[in-house]
This record gives structure tokens, C-alpha cells and sequence, in this order.
């Protein structure tokens, strides 16, 4: 099967594009951040103590998973129920990358990744897919822009929603998870050392599309 993995920093916009070319290529589309905010949804609703690695690991096998097609929306199911708009809150977010740096939820994660990428054409996002999930993937994409940049996108998303917030705030708070992403012990975000990278700080949505659709392209024949 062909996968092309697209990993980068928050607020990159890799989940968009990613979206994007996967339509463009008939392929699927998995934003695995959406799976780790799913868990800490789940440790929300339980009134789990996130802080403690212990709590978190048990009620794993609590956790039933499941990527449900909309159109062409993928959808994820915590234990049957359609999570819709509540995984992007900033309660989830905070939560989602403190548990990320667990061994026992990147474990529990990764054959769910894996899996997915075994009978189907792929197009795969997040922080480690390159590096640890499908290192041997067929098109390898490092995304990225300035911390400033990818704080003005994340405020236009935020004021487009009809919320208000502080582009100072959102700044800090894009630094200080590109300090925990980075700097975490297990699957940090690093580029793959065969990933192309690309910085779109200069580029609108649809030429970040095209530069990386024309690296597939190249990489991959007959597509
Ligand atoms: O991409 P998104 O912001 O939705 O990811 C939420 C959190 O999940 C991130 O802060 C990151 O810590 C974690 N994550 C990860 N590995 C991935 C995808 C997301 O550690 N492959």
C-alpha cells in the first residue's frame, strides 16, 4: 500500500492539507493528534487524574476506538459515541499532549495507527508518523512555519468560529507544546532523516497543496 506521512508543529496546518490531498488522491486520511485528543477525552469524562501516568495507563483498556466515515469526513467513535467539535477545546488540547508523552498511551496507539495503514492507500499526520509509526512509508513530508505565522492561523481559525482570544496567548501556548513535542523523552517531533521539509510560512493553503502534491507525485509513479 502507498503512505505518505505528514509531520510538523502545531498550527503547521498539516491536518488541512493533509485532508486536502488525501481527497485529491482517493486516498484515507488519518489525523492521529485526533486520536490522542480522543483520549483525553475519555480521561476528562472519567475524572482521571492526568497528571498520573499510573491512572491513565488502567483505564486504557477502557478505550474503545473506532474511525467512522461522513462523507468525506473521518470521524472518531470513543466507545460508540461520535466526538464531533469536542476534541478541539483547549482544555482537550492541553491534556491530549500532556498524556502523549506516556509510554503506555503511545503504545496503545500505535498498532491502532499501524492497522490502519495496512489494507489502504494512506495519508497519515501527526508528530512521530514518520520517524516511528510507518518508517517505512512511501512519501515522507516535514511541514512547518514560524511559531508567530502558525499563531496568526490558529486566531484566524479561533475569531472564523465566532470565539475571541489573545494572539499572545496562543502564541505562548503554540512555544511552550512545541517545547513538550520536541523535548519528550518517547517519539519527540523531529524530522525523519529521509522526510523533505517544508517550511510554508510564505505559502497560502493551496500552494502548501501543490508543493507537497508534486513531491508525491515525483516520489510515487502511476499517481
Ligand atoms: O495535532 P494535534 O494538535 O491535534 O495533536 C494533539 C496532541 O497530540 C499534540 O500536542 C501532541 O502532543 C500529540 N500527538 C502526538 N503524536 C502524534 C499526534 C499528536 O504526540 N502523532
Amino acid at each position: 500500500m502507498i503512505s505518505v506521512t505528514i509531520d510538523g508543529p502545531a498550527g503547521s496546518g498539516k491536518s488541512t492539507i493533509s485532508k486536502i490531498i488525501s481527497k485529491k488522491l482517493g486516498f484515507v486520511h488519518l489525523d492521529t493528534g485526533a486520536l490522542y485528543r480522543a483520549v483525553a477525552c475519555f480521561i476528562k469524562k472519567s475524572n482521571i487524574d492526568f497528571e498520573n501516568e499510573n491512572d491513565v495507563k488502567k483505564c486504557l483498556k477502557d478505550i474503545n476506538l473506532k474511525i467512522k466515515k461522513v462523507g468525506n469526513e473521518q470521524r472518531i467513535l470513543l466507545n460508540e459515541k461520535d466526538l464531533k467539535n469536542e476534541l478541539r477545546s483547549l482544555d482537550i488540547t492541553k491534556i491530549a499532549s500532556k498524556i502523549a508523552a506516556y509510554q503506555s498511551v503511545r503504545d496503545y496507539l500505535l498498532n491502532f495507527q499501524r492497522d490502519f495503514a495496512k489494507f489502504q492507500n494512506v495519508v497519515m499526520d501527526g508528530r512521530d508518523i514518520g520517524t516511528v509509526v510507518l518508517p517505512q512509508a512511501s512519501v515522507k513530508i516535514f511541514i512547518t512555519a514560524s511559531p508567530e505565522v502558525r499563531a496568526k492561523r490558529r486566531l484566524e481559525q479561533i475569531l472564523k468560529n465566532g470565539e475571541n482570544f489573545d494572539y499572545l496567548e496562543i502564541l505562548d501556548s503554540i512555544k511552550k507544546r512545541d517545547y513538550e513535542d520536541t523535548h519528550r523523552k518517547i517519539a519527540p517531533l523531529k524530522k525523519a532523516d529521509d522526510a523533505i521539509l517544508i517550511d510554508n510560512s510564505d505559502m497560502n493553503l493551496s500552494q502548501s497543496v501543490e508543493s507537497i502534491l508534486s513531491i508525491i507525485k515525483e516520489k510515487v509513479d502511476n499517481i
